[in-house]
């Protein structure tokens, strides 16, 4: 049973391992923090927010200084999808920002349909399930 986490991960239950959406790639525990099983480029930021006044003229110029703020960009190890991106302070570890019960999840989906395909629109997925009443 794999379970659609991110539009880029999912988490195989079976395999307890979180997976590239993309590309199958197989990544880390899915006990662990997802991005320590992708690549890392760690950025500077004025790469991306160009600074708006002269840096020759000014100290300060509107761009985030790299000596307090780095652009973290996380990457699928296989296919280069990039997976999440982050501001942190430099040396700062990742944040962990998805951490479920696996226990709990598998109990939870034991006895649902896998979801291959997110659903589009406001109707939830179609369930064998189905409560009615015939009245
Ligand atoms: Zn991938």
């Amino acid at each position: 049973m794999k379970v659609l986490i991110t539009e880029n991960l999912r988490i195989n239950l079976d395999s307890e391992m979180w997976e590239c959406r993309h590309c199958d790639k197989v990544l880390i525990s899915a006990r662990d923090n997802y991005k320590r099983g992708l690549l890392v480029y760690n950025r500077d930021p004025r790469e991306v927010h160009k600074p708006l006044l002269d840096p020759t003229k000014y100290t300060r110029t509107y761009s985030p200084d790299p000596d307090w703020c780095r652009l973290i960009e996380y990457y699928c190890p296989d296919c280069g999808t990039m997976m999440e991106t982050e501001y942190l302070p430099p040396g700062h570890p990742p944040l962990r920002d998805i951490e479920f019960d696996i226990d709990a999840m598998k109990e939870q989906w034991k006895h649902r349909e896998e979801v291959l395909v997110p659903p589009i629109g406001n109707e939830p997925p179609a369930s064998k399930r189905r409560h009615t009443h015939n009245h």
